[in-house]
């Protein structure tokens, strides 16, 4: 649905469209209001007034010189040559309103992380080419925020691996909504969670080797990206619930949440697989 060959004016002025609003269920009424005609073109919109973000209210984000491989050749351990394109072509802009410039692990190109919900969702795409919404803003998009993964080599990753990826509706949705790669521009918040989500919004975690309610390490990643980024959350009203349970957790809790925020970031980085026996705990002491 989200081709650019869906012309709004055109809808707009359909009768058969609108005729079908008499006798369509409320809900496939208001779905295809809020989505279609909603989000959707606030997506368009967004990405016009911004010409891809590279104009921002603020200034102006880098732009990468060539267009990127959203890591593909790093894993493989090949040098990628972008394809020759025409000089203007240049490889979008790479802004990051919190600095996270980390590269994307190899997971999300086949490598086993042991997070059996990252490991789904990226068999799937390689399969299919698509995966629904949530999973990639809070599967993939979250993962990849949890572990400061650069929001621009995210993007590229999304354009390479999704058929649906054009830029005007795939930079909208990671550069802003995926990583909140251009801070409260577009999103009033960071989508990012813990393991509690995922496993209400999805059935990954029955299948996993860790438990959402006890040892999964997305957990940690949720509070210890809150702990580093929280100078940049500190007046932000929607922020406010969640800084504030961060505050109440103890030492100990911090200390853990910093760990295993290292030790995935280190064993995902090389390509690796976490496994819940080399979980890391600090002790009270
Ligand atoms: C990180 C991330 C990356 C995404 N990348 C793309 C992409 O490359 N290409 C793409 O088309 N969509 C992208 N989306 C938006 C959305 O996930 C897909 O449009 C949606 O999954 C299509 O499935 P659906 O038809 O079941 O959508 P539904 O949820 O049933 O919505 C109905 C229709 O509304 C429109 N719509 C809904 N949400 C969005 C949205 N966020 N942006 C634009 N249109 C929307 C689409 O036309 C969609 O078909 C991305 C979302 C996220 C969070
Ligand atoms: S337990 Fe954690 S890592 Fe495993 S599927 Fe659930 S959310 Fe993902």
């Amino acid at each position: 649905m989200a081709t650019r060959y869906l012309a709004f004016q055109s809808l707009i002025g359909s009768f058969k469209v609108f005729g079908t609003f008499s006798y369509a269920l409320l809900q496939s009424v208001e779905g295809f209001l809020r989505q279609v005609l909603g989000w959707r073109e606030f997506m368009c919109h967004i990405h016009w007034e911004t010409d891809g973000f590279r104009l921002l209210p603020h200034g102006k984000p880098p732009v990468s010189r060539v267009p990127g491989d959203g890591g593909f050749g790093r894993w493989r351990g090949d040098k990628w040559t972008p394809q020759k394109a025409p000089k203007e072509i240049d490889g979008g802009a790479t802004p990051s309103f919190l600095g996270c410039k980390e590269p994307l692990p190899p997971a999300f190109w086949g490598e086993l992380s042991g997070l059996a919900c990252l490991d789904t969702v990226v068999a799937d795409v390689w399969e299919e080419g698509y995966s629904h919404h949530i999973t990639r803003l809070m599967v993939l998009g979250n993962l990849a925020s949890l572990l400061d993964v650069s929001p621009r080599e995210l993007t590229d990753w999304f354009w390479i691996a999704y058929f649906d990826a054009y830029d005007w509706v795939v930079e909208p949705n990671v550069l802003a909504m995926g990583t909140y790669g251009v801070g409260p521009l577009m999103t009033t918040k960071p989508y990012v969670s813990g393991a509690a989500y995922i496993n209400q919004m999805g059935d990954f975690c029955s299948d996993c080797a860790f438990n959402p309610k006890k040892d999964c390490p997305i957990t940690n990643l949720y509070w210890a990206f809150l702990e580093r980024h929280r100078q940049a959350f500190a007046d932000n009203p929607r922020m406010r619930l969640v800084l504030s349970s961060l505050a109440r957790r103890s030492d100990s809790q911090r200390r853990t949440d910093g760990a295993v925020f290292e030790w995935v970031s280190s064993v995902l980085g090389e390509g690796g697989t976490v496994r819940p026996e080399q979980r890391p705990e600090v002790d009270d002491a």
